[in-house]
């Protein structure tokens, strides 16, 4: 079956699914994105992803080209249209089709919107989370805004491919005071030798992951203790265990973080019993 893409107005086969070479977000990175995953045909926290979306949207000044109404019919439509059972569904807006020119273009373009959706493997994915995942560290040298999420990517990218290099799937940015950041595409938490969650507070340093929040809830439901502030590397190699959350990787251990081994090297109990009660926290769409 062929997939189908919506670009502008369209669901199109992903042969003609394309956008115009003077695009902002091709030539500036001049845009915003989000990631939804998939369960059973169904979006899973769509409406914090939505809401996510409008603040990158406005933190960046590209207005929002459609109601959230009927963004939400285009994902269901991606969806249904890809038979997505399991999987995620991208959304990108940029700033749309204009000369070549810093300056935001003027008199204002039509946004361009692009979503794709495809599947995922669960057995491979729980196979990993299972197994738990290396990272290397890298030092953080990305932008002062990575809070918002644009499709500016590049030292994620450089950094993802480093840790591919090592051996190890992915990487831990460390700022200039020695603390963790983020992963290339997913928050960084730690479970210290007393028990207690760690991850980052959520200022301009990480994107303000919606698999984070809800992992909060689904700390707190569980009745663990949990506490957001920066974790240097040296208590992450102390660490008893470290995980890291996206939308498509839900929580997922890290098992050695530069070639140290996490704890006892294997999944720890709590990362495995956040992944499992996961989604009895997260809102079905
Ligand atoms: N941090 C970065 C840099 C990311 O790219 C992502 C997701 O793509 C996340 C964190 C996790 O965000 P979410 O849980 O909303 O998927």
């Amino acid at each position: 079956m062929s997939r189908i893409a919506y670009v502008n107005g369209r669901y199109l086969p992903f042969r003609d699914a394309k956008v115009h070479v003077e695009d902002r977000g091709y030539q500036f990175a001049d845009g915003v994105y989000e990631v939804c995953e998939v369960r059973g045909g169904r979006l899973i926290d769509e409406r914090r992803h939505i809401e996510r979306l409008k603040r990158s949207l406005g933190e960046v000044r590209i207005r929002l080209p459609m109601s959230t109404t009927a963004l939400g019919v285009i994902l269901r439509e991606v969806v249904a249209r890809n038979r997505i059972g399991y999987g995620l569904v991208y959304l990108q807006i940029s700033r749309g089709v204009a000369r070549r020119d810093h300056a935001f273009p003027s008199p204002e373009v039509a946004p361009s919107v692009v979503v794709t959706a495809r599947r995922l493997d669960l057995a491979r994915n729980e196979a990993l989370a299972a197994k738990g995942i290396a990272v290397i560290s890298v030092p953080d040298n990305r932008w002062g805004r990575v809070d918002i999420k644009t499709v500016g990517l590049l030292p994620n990218a450089l950094a993802r491919q480093a840790a591919i290099d090592h051996g190890a799937r992915d990487a831990w940015f460390v700022d200039n005071d020695g603390a963790v950041t983020e992963a290339t595409s997913a928050n960084a938490w730690i479970v210290t030798a007393d028990g207690t969650l760690v991850t980052r507070r959520a200022d301009h340093s990480i994107l303000r992951g919606i698999t984070r929040a809800v992992t909060f809830d689904a700390v707190k439901g569980q009745g663990f203790k949990v506490e957001e502030r920066a974790f240097t590397l040296a208590e992450a190699f102390a660490a008893r265990e470290a995980f890291i959350t996206s939308a498509t990787q839900i929580v997922l251990p890290v098992v050695r973080i530069d070639g140290r081994a996490v704890g006892d090297g294997k999944p720890g109990p709590i990362a495995s019993r956040l992944r499992r009660e996961f989604h009895r926290y997260a809102e079905v769409g």
